[in-house]
């Protein structure tokens, strides 16, 4: 089983990068036959595979290792790199898939999920303890409990959530490489890097942090509609409608990407501290992600085979919060949405696709696809 492709001269930089940016935590090397090996292995084939496809798509050429990294401390990062020389590398910690796919057994549990889902899950769990303060300390909880049990037809459902929701995870990052964001990372050991979670003190950094993640997650999500809607699961009814079954497949890779997002979110959204983080709220990336599907459907780009794109995502967003409300004991109202939909586009979206249209020049020139990247739609600022 391999576990890297790093070159070994790599490794010893990348553990340093790693514990410079303040992570217990080392890249996988050897295969020690365990547990954790096998998972590992798993990540690095699902990575080099889907990276290799998209690579080709996209006519770009740049050498793009992998390495997956075992933390202590159990932490949820993603990390991408630049070597030099027209070398990348993308670091996925083993924490943010192993907690990724508790958190959604947690999930799918609830009876919100068995009935969404039309699981069939013989009794639903209805009693719940409450795991935090506010829904997101509780939901980074919950991905720490051990793995639901299922039944056969709910893991192996679940083990698909997770692997879209890893597949999402890498081409996030895969997005920050292509499209010539190292140019404005940060800076440790000698490397150029983007580091999922980074808050800078000032706003101005984080703006353009924020500018670069709604362009990592449009790239995302892009690539990884088009595959879930071809991607066959369990839960597929051979005798539905193609509508039908379109719209379970959209509505499980739905809930697989936005699951992943209130993972890299620990605090109910407030507009006063909105850019003290490197990341748009989750509530904002989730409403641009669906604002972008629906542009895709528009645009005729994807045939959803007249299922209702609006509909799927109000529903599928509906049933996730209220499977962390059941899955957490911490009632959200919904407020988790609801407090962005109603935001201006003042608020958010002036402010960070300024600063897009401001640094597109300079990305431009750096990044590695002959396509070009999304035009500003507004003046720079
Ligand atoms: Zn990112």
């Amino acid at each position: 089983m391999m576990l890297t492709d790093l070159p070994k001269h790599w490794v010893p930089e990348i553990n340093l990068l790693v514990k410079e940016l303040g992570y217990t935590g080392e890249v996988l090397v050897s295969d020690e036959g365990d547990a954790v090996s096998k998972i590992g292995a798993n990540v690095f084939d699902v990575a080099r595979q889907l990276i290799d496809s998209t690579l080709v798509g996209l006519k770009a050429t740049a050498t793009i290792y992998v390495a997956v990294v075992a933390d202590a401390e159990r932490s949820f990062q993603a990390c991408a790199v630049e070597l030099g020389g027209d070398e990348y590398c993308i670091l996925i910690w083993l924490a943010a898939v192993a907690r990724t796919s508790r958190a959604l057994s947690r999930l799918l549990e609830t009876p919100s999920s068995v009935d969404f889902f039309k699981l069939n899950v013989a009794a639903p769990k209805i009693e719940t303890v409450p795991q935090g303060q506010d829904t997101f300390t509780a939901y980074q909880a919950i991905s720490l409990l051990p793995n639901a049990s299922l039944g056969e037809t709910g893991d192996q459902f679940c083990s698909h959530l997770t692997s879209m929701a890893l597949e999402w995870l890498v081409l996030h990052e895969l997005g920050h490489i292509v499209n010539g964001h190292l140019a404005m990372g940060g800076s440790a050991n000698d490397l150029r890097y983007i580091l999922e979670e980074n808050p800078s003190a000032s706003q101005d950094e984080n703006l353009t942090g924020q500018a670069l993640e709604v362009d990592a997650d449009c790239f995302a999500n892009q690539h990884c509609l088009h595959r879930s809607l071809n991607r066959p699961n369990i839960l597929d009814d051979s005798a539905a409608h193609e509508a039908d079954l379109l719209a379970g497949r959209l509505k499980a890779y739905l809930f697989s990407f936005l699951s992943i997002l209130r993972s890299f979110e620990h605090s109910p959204f407030a507009i006063e501290t909105m850019f003290h983080f490197d990341h748009p709220p989750g509530g904002i990336r989730m409403n641009y992600l669906l604002a972008q599907m629906l542009a895709i459907e528009n645009e005729g780009k994807v045939n959803f085979k007249g299922v209702d794109l609006a509909e799927a995502a109000a529903a599928t967003t509906a049933a996730l919060e209220r499977s962390i409300s059941q899955a957490t004991g911490i009632n959200s109202q919904g407020g988790n949405f609801l407090s962005v939909i109603s935001l201006s586009d003042d608020a958010f979206r002036k402010p960070v696709l300024s600063r897009w249209a401001k640094i597109y020049p300079e990305l431009n020139a750096v990044k590695l696809t002959p396509g070009k990247l999304a035009p500003p739609q507004y003046p720079p600022a």
